[in-house]
This record gives C-alpha cells, sequence and structure tokens, in this order.
C-alpha cells in the first residue's frame, strides 16, 4: 500500500522507514512540498508547531493523472492521520462541544507564494460554531471564523467568483457605516454569514456543506486541482517548476490570531528580504487572521513593534528565527500566529528576497561562518547579478522631479529598481501592453495571484495597499520587478481607470516612473542611470570568489587523450568595439578582448564617405589589380599554360603589363580606392590603440571585416525613390547653379544605385562576407592588419602588454586560410620590421559554418586559435535565418514545444553543441596548444557558458555588461561538475 499520508510530528522518521535512510532535506521537500517539510523540521526542532498532516505530492500527480480522483487509500490515511491529530490536540472534528478546526494549504516543492489554495477554519458548521463560541466565550470571533470559511471554501473549493462575497462585506460595510473590517461586530458578523450562505446557495444552487468531512474533501480536491489553475500554471512557466512535481496538502490545525487582542499573526524574515540588511524585518497584526496580513487589507505593524505589544512572543520568536536561521543556513521567511498569548509557528522556508539582499546574505553568512563561498555563489543567481546592471534612477532627475512637484505619493519600498511605464489598471492589458513592446507599470489597488501575468510583463508595480509582505511585493521581489506597495495618497479608480492624487489625475496609458528602492512614485518618465558597479562592494566580493573558483586548476577533468585540454575553469572575456565599451568590461572584470567586430567603426559618421568609396572603386581596382598579378605571375614563371614563353609572347605579356600598370596609376578608381583605404588606416590604428591601452595585459582578438559590403550603403529601395524624385525635379525651372547641383548629386545617386544593384545577392549572410571578401579585396584586410600591427608596436614602445590576436571570420575550408593568413601574416612581420619591434601575436579563426568545425583538424594547421562565432553557428546549422526567423516562426516553435528554447539565445547542445565539440576535440588533435573560445551571443547566456565549460573552451566572450553575469556562471559550471570527467 503506497503511503500518501504522513502525520507531521513523525513524518520524518516515517520517511526513514519507507526510504530506508534518513531523509534529506530535499527528499523530504519532494514528498511533502517545502511547507510540509518545514513544519515536520520545526516539529522534529521541538518548536511549537500546532498538530497536522501532509498529503503528498505523488498523491495530487496520481489525483491529477487519474481524471480529479484520489489514489486508493489516501482518503482513508487522511482520515487515520486526523483522528490521531485529534488525540493529540484533544479535539475532535465536528465535535459540537469543542470542535477541531483544520487549514487546508498547498505547499509545493518550491514555494510558489500566493499561486495555489489555502482554506482556513475547515470543521466549522451551524453546531461546531455554537461550540467554538461558548469555547472561547468569544462570539464575535465565531462569527468571523465562520464567514471566512463560507467566502474561501466557496471561492476556491466552488469557483464562486470573488466579487460575489466582496459584494456583501462592501454593502455590509457601508450600511454599518464602518471601513475597516474588524470594525464589525458579533450582530453584524452574523448577518454576514446568513447573507454569505444566501449568496453561496444562489450561486451553486445548494447549501454551503454543514458536513465537516465532506468540507476536508473538498477542501482537499482544490488544493489539489489549483496545481492545473491558470496562475500556477503561468508562475511555473515563468519560474521553470516543472510541471510533474505537484503540490502536497497540508492539513493543520487551526490556531486563531483573531481571539481577541492577546492574540494576532503575522510574517517575519529573519533578515530584511528587500536590503539584505541582518534585522528582524517583517509585519503582523493584531487580532487578524494570517490572511489579512498577506491580502494587504488592513495596515499591518512592522514586526520590530511586537516587543511593545507582546514582549515575551517577541523574545521567544526572535530566538526561533536564530535557531531557524542557524538550522537551515539561510534566510527565513516565518508565519507564526499567537492565540491568547501562546506562539505558534505555522510555516518556515527560505525567504524570497531580492537581488541585493541575494548577494548581501549570501557574502554575510560567509564572514558569519555559516556558510563557504561555493555556497554562497550557488545562492545567487545569474538573474540577480543582472539586476545590478540595470537603470536605477539619475540622482539629479529625482531631486528636478521632486523640485518640480512631480513626486505623487510615498509606499512602501518593496523591490529595488527603477521602472518607467505607461499605467495599465489591470493585469490583461498590462500583459497585452507588454507584449505589444511597451513599458507597463501595472497599479492596482492590490494585486491578487491572478495579476501575475500582468506582473511578469510590467516593468514595474504599484499598488496602493499592503504592505512589505503583501502579495505584490513579495511576487515583485521574485521576479526582480520594482514595485511600491501601500502608496496610500492614490486613489485608485480600476471602473474609470484614473488615480487622483493631491488634485492631479492621470489616466490609463499616462506614463509614472516608480523608484523601488526609495518606494516613490512619480509622474511622467524620469531618466536612468545604471548603478555605479564599482560602489557595489558585495556583488564585487562574491564575483571575486567567483573568479577564485573558475580559476582552480583542477576544475576541469579529462579523458587522458584530450590533449590541451584545459584543467582550470572559464575566463570572461569581452565583445567590445570601443575604448569605452572595453574599459567599462575590464571595471566589469572581463579578462581580454574575446571580438572587436572591427566594421562597427566603419559607421562612423566621418568614416562612411570613406568606407563607401572604398567600396564603389573596390572591383573597378581589384580587377587591375588582378591583371597585373596575373601578368607578374606568369611572367615570374616563365610559364603560360604549362609552355614556356617564346621570346614574343614575353614581350608581349611586358607590354600588357605596362600598360595595366599605365591604367592602375591613370585608374581614377585605383586613385580612390587607396585613397580611400589611406584615410581609413590612421583612423582604425587609433581605434585599435585605444582597445590595446584599455586591455594593458590581456589578449585582443580584433576580426577582420565581416559583413556583406552592400550594409553600408543605402538601401536599394531608398536609393530608387531619391533617384526618381531627383529626375522629376529635372523638369522644374531653376538657376543654373540650381541645374548643376542636381544634375551633380542625381549622378552621384545614380552611381550609388548602380553599385547597389550590381552587388545585390538574394542570400546576402551566405554570399560575399567574412573571409570571402578578404580574398576578393585583400587590401581591405591588409589595411586592417596594418593598422592592428602599427597599433601594437607603438602600444609596446610606450610599454603596455600588447597581445594581438588578428581573427578571419565565417572560414568554411582551409584553403581559405592558406590563400589570406599566410600574406596577412606577411603584413604583421612587415610593420614589426618597419617599427624595429617584435610582439607575441595569434592569427586564428571564426568557427561559424558547420564545415570548419567538421574539418577543423585541417583549420588548425593554420588557425592557432578558433573563435566559435555561435550566432551564425546557429544560423548555418539549423538553416534558420537570424535576421528574420525570430519574426517569424521560432516564437512559434518554442509556443508549441518544436524547439525548447530559443536557439539563437541558448546554444542548441543536441546540434550546434556537437559541431562545437568535434570543432574542439579535432582542432586540438593538430594543435594541443589551441586557444578556443566563443563570441556568439551564447558566450553571456548561463546554460550555454555551462555546456562552454563540458566542452573544453578555454573562455567565453560577451557583451560587457553581462561580463558579470558570465562571471558567476563560470564559476556555477565549475561547481556543477568539479570532480567529474567530462568529455
Ligand atoms: C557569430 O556569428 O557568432 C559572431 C560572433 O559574429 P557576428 O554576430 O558578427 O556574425
Ligand atoms: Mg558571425
Amino acid at each position: 500500500m503506497n503511503k500518501w499520508v504522513y502525520l507531521t510530528q513523525t513524518a520524518h522518521s516515517d520517511m526513514a522507514q519507507v526510504l530506508g535512510h534518513e531523509p534529506s532535506l530535499d527528499e523530504m521537500k519532494v514528498t511533502l512540498g517545502g511547507k510540509g517539510a518545514g513544519l515536520a523540521e520545526m516539529t522534529r526542532a521541538g518548536l511549537p508547531v500546532p498538530p497536522g498532516f501532509t498529503i503528498t505530492t505523488a498523491a495530487c500527480m496520481a489525483f491529477i493523472n487519474a481524471g480529479f480522483r484520489f489514489p486508493a487509500g489516501m482518503w482513508e490515511q487522511a482520515l487515520e492521520a486526523l483522528h490521531q491529530v485529534e488525540a493529540l490536540y484533544g479535539k475532535k472534528f465536528g465535535d459540537p462541544a469543542d470542535p477541531l478546526l483544520v487549514s487546508v494549504r498547498s505547499g509545493a516543492k518550491f514555494s510558489m507564494p500566493g499561486m495555489m489554495e489555502t482554506i482556513l477554519n475547515v470543521g466549522l458548521n451551524d453546531e461546531t460554531l455554537q461550540g467554538l463560541v461558548e469555547f472561547t466565550e468569544n462570539e464575535r470571533f465565531g462569527w468571523d471564523s465562520y464567514r471566512r470559511l463560507i467566502a474561501m471554501f466557496g471561492r476556491t473549493a466552488m469557483g464562486i467568483s470573488d466579487e460575489v462575497f466582496d459584494h456583501v462585506m462592501e454593502a455590509l460595510k457601508a450600511e454599518r457605516g464602518v471601513e475597516d473590517d474588524t470594525a464589525l461586530s458579533a450582530a453584524d458578523l452574523r448577518e454576514l454569514v446568513a447573507r454569505y450562505k444566501a449568496a453561496y446557495r444562489e450561486a451553486l444552487g445548494q447549501d454551503f456543506p454543514q458536513n465537516p468531512q465532506e468540507q476536508l474533501k473538498a477542501a482537499v480536491e482544490a488544493v489539489f486541482r489549483s496545481w492545473m489553475g491558470k496562475k500556477a500554471i503561468d508562475y511555473r512557466r515563468a519560474e521553470k517548476i516543472p510541471d510533474d512535481l505537484g503540490t502536497a496538502v497540508n492539513v493543520v490545525t487551526m490556531v486563531f490570531g483573531n481571539m481577541g487582542w492577546d492574540s494576532g499573526t503575522g510574517v517575519a524574515f529573519t533578515r530584511n528580504p528587500s536590503t539584505g540588511d541582518k534585522t528582524f524585518y517583517g509585519d503582523y497584526l493584531l487580532n487578524a487572521q494570517g490572511e489579512d496580513v498577506v491580502a494587504g487589507i488592513r495596515n499591518t505593524k512592522p514586526v520590530a513593534q511586537l516587543g511593545d505589544d507582546m514582549p515575551q512572543v517577541h523574545t521567544q520568536l526572535l530566538e526561533i528565527a536564530g535557531k531557524l536561521e542557524r538550522h537551515y543556513r539561510d534566510m527565513q521567511d516565518m508565519e507564526f500566529t499567537v492565540e491568547r498569548g501562546k506562539l505558534w509557528m505555522l510555516q518556515t522556508r527560505n525567504g524570497k528576497r531580492t537581488a541585493r539582499a541575494a548577494v548581501k546574505i549570501a557574502v554575510d553568512m560567509v564572514a558569519e561562518g555559516l556558510i563557504s563561498r561555493e555556497e554562497a555563489l550557488l545562492r545567487v543567481t545569474p538573474k540577480d547579478v543582472d539586476f545590478f546592471l540595470h537603470p536605477q534612477f539619475d540622482e539629479k532627475e529625482i531631486r528636478k522631479a521632486k523640485a518640480a512637484g512631480r513626486m505623487l505619493a510615498t509606499g512602501v519600498n518593496a523591490s529595488p529598481g527603477a521602472a518607467v511605464g505607461m499605467l495599465a489598471f489591470d493585469a490583461d492589458t498590462a500583459e497585452a501592453w507588454g507584449n505589444a513592446g511597451k513599458a507597463v507599470i501595472m497599479i492596482r489597488p492590490e494585486t491578487k495571484p491572478d495579476d501575475v501575468h500582468g506582473m511578469i510583463a510590467a516593468k514595474g508595480i504599484l499598488t496602493s495597499r499592503g504592505g512589505a509582505t503583501a502579495h505584490a511585493a513579495v511576487v515583485a521581489r521574485q521576479f526582480g520587478k520594482p514595485a511600491v506597495v501601500g502608496a496610500r495618497d492614490l486613489q485608485i479608480d480600476v471602473e474609470t481607470r484614473t488615480v487622483h492624487v493631491r488634485g492631479q489625475v492621470l489616466r490609463e496609458g499616462d506614463y509614472a516612473s516608480l523608484d523601488g528602492a526609495a518606494g516613490e512614485v512619480y509622474a511622467g518618465e524620469i531618466a536612468t542611470v545604471v548603478p555605479d558597479y564599482e560602489k557595489e562592494t558585495e556583488l564585487r566580493t562574491l564575483l571575486g570568489w567567483a573568479d577564485e573558483v573558475a580559476a582552480d586548476p583542477a576544475a576541469r577533468q579529462w579523458p587522458a587523450d584530450y590533449a590541451g585540454y584545459p584543467a582550470r575553469g572559464l575566463q570572461v572575456w569581452t565583445n567590445a568595439d570601443y575604448p569605452r565599451d572595453a574599459r567599462r568590461a575590464r571595471t566589469f572584470g572581463a579578462q581580454g578582448i574575446g571580438l572587436c567586430r572591427t566594421e562597427h567603426m566603419f559607421f562612423e559618421q566621418e568614416r562612411l564617405p570613406h568606407v563607401q568609396q572604398m567600396i564603389l572603386n573596390a572591383d573597378e581596382a581589384q580587377a587591375l589589380f588582378d591583371r597585373q598579378h596575373r601578368l607578374q605571375n606568369t611572367l615570374g614563371v616563365g610559364k603560360e599554360d604549362g609552355k614556356p614563353l617564346d621570346e614574343k609572347r614575353r614581350a608581349d605579356l611586358q607590354a600588357d603589363l605596362a600598360a595595366v600598370e599605365h591604367d592602375i596609376a591613370a585608374s581614377p578608381a585605383v586613385k580612390a580606392y587607396r585613397g580611400a583605404l589611406e584615410h581609413l588606416l590612421p583612423s582604425q590604428r587609433s581605434d585599435f590603440y585605444g582597445l590595446f591601452e584599455a586591455m594593458d595585459g590581456c589578449p585582443v582578438i580584433i576580426r577582420l571585416i565581416d559583413p556583406p559590403l552592400h550594409e553600408f550603403l543605402p538601401g536599394q529601395e531608398e536609393l530608387l525613390v531619391e533617384v526618381t524624385d531627383l529626375e522629376a525635379d529635372t523638369g522644374l525651372p531653376r538657376t543654373e547653379t540650381g541645374k548643376r547641383l542636381l544634375a551633380e548629386s542625381l549622378a552621384e545617386k545614380k552611381v550609388l544605385l548602380a553599385a547597389v544593384q550590381k552587388m545585390h545577392e538574394a542570400n546576402p549572410m551566405m554570399g560575399l562576407r567574412g573571409i570571402r571578401l578578404g580574398i576578393t579585396y585583400p587590401d581591405i584586410t591588409k589595411m586592417q592588419v596594418r593598422a592592428i600591427f602599427e597599433a601594437a608596436c607603438e602600444a609596446a614602445k610606450k610599454g603596455i602588454v600588447v597581445k594581438p590576436e588578428v581573427m578571419i571570420p565565417l572560414t568554411g575550408h582551409v584553403n581559405e586560410l592558406k590563400v589570406s593568413q599566410v600574406d596577412l601574416e606577411g603584413v604583421a612581420k612587415q610593420v614589426m620590421a618597419e617599427q624595429g619591434i617584435t610582439i607575441e601575436y595569434k592569427f586564428g579563426t571564426m568557427i561559424e559554418i558547420p564545415r570548419a568545425a567538421v574539418t577543423a583538424d585541417e583549420v588548425a594547421t593554420l588557425a592557432q586559435f578558433f573563435s566559435f562565432g555561435t550566432n551564425d553557428l546557429t544560423q548555418m546549422t539549423f538553416g534558420y535565418s537570424r535576421d528574420d526567423a525570430e519574426r517569424r516562426f521560432l516564437v512559434k516553435y518554442v509556443e508549441l514545444g518544436v524547439l525548447p528554447v530559443n536557439p539563437f539565445q541558448v546554444l542548441d547542445r543536441g546540434g550546434v553543441g556537437k559541431l562545437v565539440k568535434m570543432g574542439v576535440r579535432l582542432g586540438r588533435q593538430t594543435r594541443p596548444e589551441l586557444e578556443v573560445g566563443i563570441c556568439g551571443e551564447h558566450g553571456g547566456d548561463p546554460s550555454s557558458i555551462e555546456f562552454c565549460h563540458m566542452a573544453g573552451l578555454h573562455y567565453v566572450s560577451c557583451s560587457p555588461f553581462r561580463v558579470p553575469v558570465a562571471r558567476l556562471a563560470a564559476a556555477h559550471a565549475a561547481i556543477a561538475h568539479k570532480g567529474k570527467v567530462l568529455e
């Protein structure tokens, strides 16, 4: 017989019996869910936990898979456990004189705050209510509990809409002229119960069930069902939680925080979940039940004040907090209830926290000796690190906005960060606008779990009610969204979609700015700045540890014949085109430049005309050079078609050569071409000098020109329109000068148009680009190599340690390197000879074409390094256009599950990854010392970085802003694979 139900008091030992060994915390969570495991652990540690039992996650999956039916034996086991709870607590379920009441709550392995269902006070009916009232001598409390059960049960188990009960409540409060629920008297609540029952009957055509067991059964079913509810599914998608884990159900004896002013309930964190400071944090309410705190309906008190209201409880709670934090070695989020002065712990779990808090707590806990550096690194996610690289408001702009009276309100600083967007008054609007690419602030009086899809789509969240642990706050922190909650001055009217505040009115679609760290709300847009990384001491400490972990000389182990594979972990380099990017990346911890896309410099305004001049004349000039080379060649070898040249033929060829040389000297195209190259040389040289200077001591990989040349010219259509317009203008009367200028401009455009038309290719990404350009127009790449080495020599002479690496893009066949690399190296040597200095350098290639990966052993005969250009390699391996696929079918592919993720973001291990591994292996077979890295977008993606670690790359290279994330991911990979032989 399967064991579906565990009594909290004996869960640990019962699990040990089932498993045949002591259960680990993870095993407990898998079976009992996080909450069930927490209750069992707290009980074992001797903390005051109300008796209860947990129905397993496996029972939930069995229930769902059987078409929403309990598995055989489960219900009987639950009733048996209920009897044991009755015995432990000394009350009976359904006993009219002194009833046991229970709460029924979900609890999955990973906490999903507010995503699934909870029903409190199960077991109350017209009879047991009387017993409860008599026993507690508190009529108001009894009716209050009963009305809560009817509403929660009606909503959750029976699917009656929220508004039904909210309406009844609002109407009664209005009739009685009160604002707070607590102002309703016992008689009012009795009336409320009658009205709730009527509403229940009207909605469902049946009465609220009086049988306690029937209530319990329906409540358990509702919790199981909620695993498949839309909001839970949305949440799992966003958090990448598998669907087949299921949720456990916790049935726990009710203890009451609403039994008068010596009772209360609250949520507390052992450290501040927003800042990470080591201060007890949270809020509570006297004379209330847990839902009141979380729903944000009443204004909570900060938990620090508990010392005034209930000093003994406060001391005990602090002691328990310390104990739990030491036990779990992590910040805890605890729910507690005080029933007539007695403290009960209802839950503990590792607390959700902001990115800032995650980093601070991890670093502090190392200093406190609670956790190791590796554990600290694992406590922080790449997403957390990413937060520090995102915009915050510019202080000056904030001061200006305040001076201009644009600050609308303040609230609780629930989740830090700056958000600017258009106000959207409901989750669906927020989602629709967000999906349409608009920046949205979702504004609500309070949020509910149903709103999660809107919160995910929004840049920030703003509410007028609730506190630091309200739903909006918890979920915002979880998703790293800036949030201000409980901004009470805002009068939010969801019906008219307006918010009134201090005489101002904002409407849906108006812009607002939120400062989640300060808890401030502003009208309009406020400029943002990226945080000052240099001041983020804790983050830098943590990433320093990440580098140490990755630099461990025994981080990777390889089979014996894997010659040249690195034993240390990955380094993080950067893709940087300009010195300022390189400097920033270095501040962020980059240890080299893995890709400088030189062509980006060509787009600069003052250079583009020269680049265009170079392109427009390249063909004509090159045709002359090619003829000259052919003639020189034939004369040099003295043979033509295998036959020796006779005197006459030699004389003819010499005459031809003289004629070509004359043509070259006289050719305007050659003049323009050379002029353009001469113009570009010094600019490129100074670009490269700046890079060497910024990266003193580090390798700098500079890639030769790669994109199809038409990208530097205006578009064909644009030119056609311009030519047509100009032609139409020629008919208009104008002065002689006007005519001349018009004619010149028309001629110029026509030349451009003809060039663009000539260059047109059906598939430019598979056309004349990369190394093919270098072979077709060698003077361009030679100019670049000259610029690189002139800059390197100049820098070296000034004492800068330069390590230039020249990268040839898009190689597909080793012969391409034979033709170009040898010549280019010749230029490098010539420059060094001219400068009288020798510097360390490498020539290598990108591996972006499947053929290059497959023939990497041949390619490595020349290339001294490989850099995987996984953008193109993904494009060529899948045959998906990297420029179009995401706009067209790729999103659908991911939605349908045809592909698990977008392969342009996350490296496809099964296909592209195989090519990468093959390329590395073959390359190192030829050249064990081959340096290998990646410079496609995947170089900044954590999953792809892990793959690069496993594939034996030396480094990953990514954009500057992703460098810190990549450093953490490289450490995570090293920790995850330590001690394993990779291959
Ligand atoms: C690549 O293809 O992965 C690459 C880095 O080159 P680019 O994106 O410039 O084509
Ligand atoms: Mg590429």
